[in-house]
């Protein structure tokens, strides 16, 4: 490994309006040292998609934001001002994804018909707006996958975000045509490891950390941060016996095809 060669990578998801805004300067500032081209931030409701559109304005072409509800920010009825609201930041030219959205069967999470609606709405808007997917699937086995190809018909590019999935579910994503977003699991993953090296083309790999503040850990400096992207990148190129500046330039162009980054 050369250690000083230095890296341009995009980190395609994170959660950075969920840090103390006074962090966020410092935050970037790690990144750029530390290999970091580009950072998506996606929102989980209305308030933190605003809040990431503010922080894609305040730091153009490093910053994209992601506009969308994620299913565990779902509680009672649909609401269709919501999605009216949804749709005008959808449009606006900061957002580059519809993120995050999904579905998500934990116990405690909405009730799976109304999930489903959400979902399928905020494909709807996607597809109007033609910008991309980042979705989010727990337990909910290839329902997402179905929902999203009968939605988009293959019209807008759509991610598998935080990838990690048995070999069926791989396959069903790729036979798709879509991108599987990897994240830090597969430092500790064998089985997301096997199907990085032997089944996933680097074609159809994007790389996240899914970075957001982690209380839980003691030591600030042990939260995730988008700098530390260049891990995953050097494991795949070390999975697949290929040079990292390789990994560099694909998932960039994979990044810049579906984001339209430059
Ligand atoms: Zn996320």
């Amino acid at each position: 490994m050369l250690k000083d060669e230095h890296l341009n990578l995009v980190d395609c998801h994170t959660h950075l309006d969920q840090y103390s805004p006074d962090e966020i300067e410092e935050i970037i500032g790690r990144c750029k040292l530390r290999g970091v081209a580009g950072i998506i931030s996606a929102g989980v409701n209305l308030v933190s998609s605003a809040e990431n559109r503010n922080l894609a304005m305040k730091y153009p072409n490093y910053i994209g934001a992601g506009a969308g509800i994620h299913p565990m920010e779902i509680s009672g009825d649909l609401d269709t001002r919501a999605m009216d609201q949804l749709f005008d930041l959808a449009k606006q030219k900061e957002v580059l994804c519809i993120s995050e959205i999904g579905l998500d069967y934990e116990a405690a999470s909405a009730e799976k018909t109304l999930q489903k609606e959400v979902f399928t709405q905020q494909i709807q808007i996607a597809c109007e707006v033609n910008k991309p997917i980042v979705f989010h699937n727990r337990g909910a086995s290839k329902e997402p996958i179905e929902i999203l190809h009968s939605q988009t018909k293959g019209a807008i590019e759509i991610v598998a975000h935080y990838f990690q999935g048995t070999a069926e579910y791989t396959y069903a994503c790729l036979d798709n045509g879509m991108y599987l977003s990897i994240a830090k699991t597969l430092l500790s993953m064998p089985d997301l490891q096997a199907l990085v090296k032997n089944d996933i083309p680097l074609e159809q790999i994007v790389l996240e950390t899914d970075s957001y503040p982690q209380p839980f850990k003691k030591k600030r400096s042990s939260w995730t941060e988008p700098w530390e992207i260049e891990k995953i990148a050097r494991k795949i190129a070390g999975l697949k016996g290929i040079d990292v500046k390789e990994v560099e330039y694909i998932t960039n162009r994979n990044a810049n095809k579906i984001f339209g980054l430059n």
